[in-house]
Parts: C-alpha cells; structure tokens; sequence
C-alpha cells in the first residue's frame, strides 16, 4: 500500500493531461499516467518528475477499465483524485485534413449534417467514458479520506451562453460542444448523488489551449490550462461540490 495520495488522470500522455499529472506529482502525488497506448503513456510518465507510473486505460474499454481499476486495488488500494481528461473533438473519421479550411472543419461538427456515428463516437469517450470510468473508481474513490472528481468539460458546452443571441460563438455549438453539456449535466448527476458523502465532483474548463486537439490554434498554453484542474483536484473539506467553472470563476449551466 501507499503512503501517498494517489491521482489518475485519463488522456495523460500528452496535451493538458500530461501536464495536470505533472502538477499533481509536484504536490506529492502518485500520478497514474492513463494512456490507451502503454508504450505512450510509459514515455509520457518518464518525463513526469516524481511518483508517476502509466497506466493503459481506453475510457470506451470496458475491460480496459475494470483492469485499470482493478491495478489500482492491489497496488496502491485507493484513489484520492480522478481527473477525467481524456476526450475528443471528433472521430478519427472526420480528423480534418492537412489545410483543410476551417469553415470545412467546423462544418463536420454542425448537428445538422455530422453523421449519427459521428456524435456517438464523441459521446462515447467525452461523455460514456467518463460514466464508466467514475463508476468503475468510485469503490476507489470511497477508500480515500476525501476523493475528489474533476471533469474537464470546456465553456463551449454552457447551455446559458449557447441559447444566449448575444454570443457569436453559438454558430459553432455542434457535435462536440453539445457532448461536453451533457458532461457537465452528468458531472451534476454525480455530484448530487454523492453529496452525502465525502466526495466532491465538479467540472472545469482548461480554456482555449494549444494542443493536438484544436490543431494547436489555442491560445493558452498547457501550463495555464491545468491551473484550474488541479485547483479543483487539490479542494479542501469546505470546498464546492457540483460547480462548472475556470480560472476566471464560475460558468453559467
Ligand atoms: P489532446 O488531444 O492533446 O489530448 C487528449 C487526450 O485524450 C490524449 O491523451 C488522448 O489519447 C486521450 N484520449 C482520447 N480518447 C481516449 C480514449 N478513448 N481513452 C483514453 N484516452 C483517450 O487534447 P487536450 O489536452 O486539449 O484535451 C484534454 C481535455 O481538455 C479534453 O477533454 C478536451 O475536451 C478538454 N478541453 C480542451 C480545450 C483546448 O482548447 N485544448 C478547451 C476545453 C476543453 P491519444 O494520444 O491516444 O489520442
């Protein structure tokens, strides 16, 4: 068993996951480095200063789960933190092409045309996989003197500023944003089905951030964008529980 808490972080191996587990190891954790590829996520936990170790974990693999959850038991027999990380923009079917305009790109993503295969395989990892995997966690999550759940959604998924004709950014609500909506609705589901106990869920956006995911056109970098992850990672016995929020503060629903 160990002494230390212990953090699994999923889609660690690169991007805003690697570098949350970065944080948390830096906090004394014992990082668990989820990655679908191992050989990936081992390279990714080499470059992590402290205890990190990888972990294979395909959030849309049910036996890739409970073998997840079932390493965690025997070796370190708890989980203090959860960061559902691992997530999408689209299928690898619809991955844009190299120079493929933007417009083109968005376009692939709009509800009225994306194919139906298109948004369960965005639902399937950004909203089923984090289902699963928390589900799967949670005997994990119970041992530990004060779990905390951290879901990375995005403000593009805020139904109060997609609905609001103000916002210039509504036109883009699609395939992805709208999965994230339903990541926060079930981050809620779970927060208030666990008020009574010790663990705390909340859903938080890293902001827009140059990684693999946007092609790299974000504007923050991953140091930045962890920032309010492991804020809410780290919450102590008075914090908030059920809240969608960045590093500017709350996010209307
Ligand atoms: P990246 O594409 O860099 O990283 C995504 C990570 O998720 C990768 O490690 C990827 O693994 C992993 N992943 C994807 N599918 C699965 C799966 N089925 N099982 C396990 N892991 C999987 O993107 P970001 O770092 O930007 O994204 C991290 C999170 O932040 C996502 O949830 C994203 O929606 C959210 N976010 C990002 C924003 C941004 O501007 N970048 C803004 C708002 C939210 P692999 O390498 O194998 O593909």
């Amino acid at each position: 068993m160990n002494d230390k808490q212990v953090a699994l972080v999923t889609g660690a191996n690169k991007g805003i996951g690697l570098r949350i587990a970065k944080d948390l190891a830096a906090h004394g954790f014992t990082v668990l480095v989820g990655s679908r590829d191992l050989a990936r996520g081992e390279a990714a936990a080499k470059t992590v200063a402290g205890d990190a170790r990888a972990l294979a974990l395909d959030v849309t693999d049910a036996k890739s789960i409970s073998a997840a959850a079932e390493r965690i038991r025997q070796e370190l027999g708890r989980l203090d933190v959860l960061v559902n990380n691992a997530g999408i923009a689209r299928s690898g079917r619809q991955a844009p092409k190299q120079g493929q305009p933007l417009a083109e790109r968005a376009k692939a993503g709009r509800a009225t045309v994306a194919p139906l295969d298109e948004f369960r395989a965005v639902f399937e990892t950004n909203v089923f996989g984090v289902i699963a995997v928390t589900q799967a966690m949670l005997p994990l999550l119970r041992e530990a003197p004060a779990g905390r759940i951290v879901n990375v959604s995005s403000g593009v998924g805020s139904l109060t500023n997609n609905s609001d004709p103000a916002n210039p950014y509504r036109a883009m609500y699609g395939v992805y944003s709208s999965s994230k909506s339903a990541l926060n609705a079930i981050t809620l589901a779970f927060a208030l089905d666990l008020e009574s106990t010790r663990i705390k869920v909340n859903a938080v956006c890293p902001g827009f951030t140059a990684t693999d995911l946007n092609n790299f056109q974000g504007t923050r970098t991953v140091e930045q964008a962890a920032r309010a992850p492991v804020r809410m990672a780290l919450l102590g016995p008075d914090g908030p529980t059920g809240t969608y929020s960045d590093d500017q503060g709350v996010i209307p629903w």
